[in-house]
Formats: structure tokens, C-alpha cells, sequence
């Protein structure tokens, strides 16, 4: 990724960041089960693509619309997916903050990431598998 795009990237994580912070003063920390957090991300999807909608179709049938009306009607759907990807963020954060059952959070190698799969830290191989691309060369 090129320094320009991993600066947009940045800015539009900084972005989430906000609407996450919104939403704790908002609703407080919010823990709810897997099947309670998919329909409250599934409400603000449905609100992202009610925005997309109105912006494809209405536009078609709305020529006398005001002329900033597409850059509003973009800007709703762009603020749309901000707050669902804030939600998604919410939900990786309740999931790991819960320790759910099933879930393997505590990291048995260094690399201090959350998962771990059954063979092992996933950081700590890769680490492995390039010390041994090392070795071999
Ligand atoms: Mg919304």
C-alpha cells in the first residue's frame, strides 16, 4: 500500500474511531451476545443501503432536485458506513473484552495478537517460516 492510500486509510480509521467514541457516550459499553449485536449491525446496513437506494433511484426521478442534493445524499451513505463499520469494531471489542466460550483469546506465543489457532500463535509462525526461508538460503 502506497503512503497516500495508508494516509486515507488512517484518516477514515480515525473516523470510526470518532463514531466509536459517540456511541459510548451514547449507550455506555455495550456487551451483547453474537446474535444480539448481527441485527443492531444489520439496522445500520439496512441504513446504508436505504441511502444508496434513494441516491441511485431518486436521482433518476429527481431532476429538479437541489443541486447539492447527490453530495447530501452521498454524504448520508458515506456516514452510514462509518457507523457500520464503528459497529463492527463494537463487536470484535465485546467479543474479545467477553472471552466468549469456544473463542481462544489469550495469544500462547509474543506476538501479543488475540487468536491463536490450534497449531499455534499465527504471528509466530509466519515469524518461523521466514527464520527458516533465512536458514535454507
Ligand atoms: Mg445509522
Amino acid at each position: 500500500m502506497n503512503i497516500e492510500a495508508k494516509n486515507k486509510m488512517i484518516g477514515v480509521l480515525y473516523e470510526v474511531e470518532d463514531e466509536r467514541t459517540r456511541q459510548n457516550q451514547k449507550w455506555g459499553v455495550q456487551n451483547h451476545s453474537p446474535i444480539e449485536w448481527i441485527p443492531i449491525l444489520s439496522e445500520e446496513v439496512g441504513e446504508a443501503s436505504k441511502e444508496a437506494l434513494e441516491y441511485h433511484f431518486k436521482q433518476m426521478r429527481n431532476a429538479d432536485a437541489p443541486e447539492n442534493w447527490n453530495a447530501e445524499k452521498l454524504l448520508k451513505y458515506r456516514t452510514e458506513l462509518i457507523q457500520v463499520a464503528a459497529v463492527a469494531v463494537s463487536m470484535v471489542e465485546c467479543l474479545d473484552r467477553n472471552h466468549w466460550h469456544h473463542l481462544k483469546t489469550v495469544c500462547r506465543g509474543n506476538c501479543g495478537m488475540n487468536y491463536c489457532d490450534d497449531n499455534g500463535c499465527s504471528e509466530r509462525k509466519r515469524i518461523l517460516v521466514d527464520t527458516d526461508l533465512i536458514a535454507v538460503s
